[in-house]
């Protein structure tokens, strides 16, 4: 295990003092990256004269005394279904390679005003669908602590590149897990945020009402840092909140209340998982946190509800994919549209992408909708009401992110065994709240991570306790 790199606040000042040059770092890692990469497939695209030339910017600011901004020279990784102009954007799939937007995301524009540094596009499941980055149609990503195992997905290329240290920080998007699952295979931190606080303005849909971009990092104020820097009211995101931004963090956990919700640690949660959680979950008394178990009602329809939800917006959202407006055609300047739509179709998505268009089209069709769509809606109703309920009487609700460890890359699963490990973290999701995986240790040399859970916009908690953990603990190292 490499030594812990320094805060991105030290960082900073190093560059702000011209202490060291932001334009020599930046080449000496993008140097690096492809000599790492080679084993663990985490970047799909590195952006190398973009990054150059910005690191040239900030030092040649520098020089000038001129403010920098709070991630200035900072190495931030980006998931490929967030829009970087005049870079690809594939969204791990064969129908979009060769689309190059033409304009930056809102979260890139946010980061590049506070001088981030794009390094490039990381590998992802196709349209985010999945959870360890086997679905990309440009081969899988390895797990840095395992090369045999996942990274976990579908961020998988994000929370790679962090772990591996090749990137500080990187952006995923978490629509039932996909930041906090690679976050927690990886052995870092995830953060889902709550419903609305990012702009999605730029990010190219899977499940409209379920998704947000989340941030990856090692330490838990460079997190904070990178969430400060992105979240906060778009108006070209129709669901961004108006609402102020989360509270900044007071320090200190001492009287908070934290359940440990039974439910996470349900049937098919591996032993060795269970033990660290609650081991690492004593820690939290230690720091004079009031912990006690609880239980959440309504829990076991969530992972339905989301995969009928997530199907139904996904079957609409993929509609867009014709071969003509963007990306992949395979059957160029035929007359009968319908056929080249469908051969285009049929070629350019891989399996687990047509499954979901099937299911989703089924469960939203007459004669359907009542009795799969409206009913996993209904369940959404009950389910939101249960964490109110819960969070009248807790800060923070807590379990395994994940119930089992990294499986091996290439392991057969049937796509509801695979559908199932994400019990855990789709419940967030379906109810808007922010949620955190934090790393907890390792069970059989492989990590493991917990969940913790917030109100809504109570994003400052999730920090809070993580901050104490992570105090008492130490930072995390990476994989080099
Ligand atoms: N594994 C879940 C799915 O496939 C979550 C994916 C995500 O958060 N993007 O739907």
């Amino acid at each position: 295990m490499a030594e812990i790199s320094p805060s991105v606040a030290e960082l900073v000042r190093r560059v702000a003092s011209q202490e060291v040059s932001c334009e020599e770092k930046t080449i000496h890692r993008l140097a690096r990256i492809p000599r790492i990469d080679r084993d663990i497939h985490a970047f799909l695209h590195l952006a190398t004269d973009r990054a150059t030339k910005k690191a040239r910017e900030i030092d040649r600011r520098a020089k000038k005394g001129e403010r920098l901004g709070r991630l200035a020279g900072v190495a931030i990784a980006v998931k490929d279904n967030i829009c970087v102009s005049a870079m690809p954007a594939t969204c791990g799939s064969k129908i979009l390679e060769g689309f190059v937007p033409p304009y930056d995301a809102t979260v890139i524009q946010r980061i590049e005003a506070e001088d981030g540094i794009v390094l490039g596009k990381t590998n992802m499941d196709e349209f985010a669908m999945g959870n360890t980055t086997q679905a990309s149609a440009f081969g899988p990503t390895k797990n840095p602590w395992n090369l045999e195992r996942v990274p976990g997905g579908s961020s998988g290329g994000s929370a790679a590149a962090v772990s591996a240290g090749m990137s500080t920080l990187a952006l995923g998007t978490d629509t039932g897990g996909s930041v906090r699952c690679p976050a927690s295979f990886c052995s870092v931190l995830g953060l889902k945020p709550t419903y609305g606080t990012v702009s999605r303005y730029g990010v190219i849909p899977y499940a409209n009402s379920l998704e947000q971009v989340g941030q990856f990092a090692r330490r838990v104020s460079d997190l904070a840092l990178l969430y400060d820097v992105v979240s906060g009211h778009d108006p070209r995101d129709s669901t961004s909140v108006t609402s102020p931004k989360a509270r900044k963090s007071s320090g200190g956990f001492k009287g908070k209340r934290v359940g440990i919700v039974t439910e996470f640690f349900g049937e098919g949660t591996k032993d060795g998982v269970r033990r660290k959680v609650l081991d690492a979950s004593e820690k939290f008394r230690e720091m004079g946190a009031k912990v006690e178990e609880t239980h959440v009602e309504s829990m076991e329809y969530a992972l339905a509800a989301y995969y009928v939800i997530a199907m139904a917006e996904a079957s609409s959202n993929l509609s867009r994919y014709d071969g003509v407006r963007y990306g992949a055609s395979t059957e160029k300047g035929t007359a009968d549209w319908n056929a080249a739509f469908a051969k285009t179709r049929t070629e350019c998505f891989g399996p687990e992408v047509k499954r979901r268009i099937l299911l989703g089209s089924y469960v939203l069709s007459a004669g359907y909708y009542e009795a799969y769509y409206l009913k996993a809606q209904s369940a959404r109703g009950l389910l939101r009401r249960a964490f109110e309920k819960a969070f009248k009487s807790y800060d923070i609700l807590l379990g395994p992110t994940m119930p089992v460890l990294p499986p091996r890359i290439g392991e057969k699963v049937t796509p509801l065994e695979d559908y199932m490990i994400d019990i855990n973290t789709v419940p967030a999701n379906l109810v808007g709240l922010p949620a955190l995986s934090i790393p907890a240790g390792f069970v059989e040399g492989l990590p493991v991570g917990m969940q913790l859970m917030a109100p809504h916009f109570g994003e400052h908690l999730l920090f809070e306790a993580a901050q104490s953990y992570e105090d008492a603990v130490g930072v995390p190292g990476a994989k080099e």
